[in-house]
């Protein structure tokens, strides 16, 4: 009886780590949208000739995979700029 109820323990505590496993994330796959070639952020065209082709930059995120245009490049640029000083 004793040598069962180890074993159903272990069984526990296996279903438990699977478990931890899938809630912690199994790899989430980012949804590529260059193809459509908006702004992740604003959703703003960002295809060349738009005014926004220059400064875009490749985004990859955990959700997206695609451009960011030109505004919100500066537009992070500042924040970077205010979080050093
Ligand atoms: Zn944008």
């Amino acid at each position: 009886m004793k040598m069962k109820n180890n074993l159903i323990t272990l069984d526990g505590v296996d279903g438990i780590l699977d478990n931890s496993r899938v809630l912690s994330g199994l790899p989430k796959k980012p949804i590529d949208i260059f193809d459509q070639e908006t702004c992740v952020h604003c959703n703003k065209d960002c295809s060349c000739g738009s005014g926004e082709f220059v400064n875009r930059y490749p985004h990859y995120g955990d959700e997206y995979e695609g451009w960011v245009c030109g505004t919100c490049a500066s537009e992070d640029d500042q924040e970077l700029e205010q979080d050093v000083y």
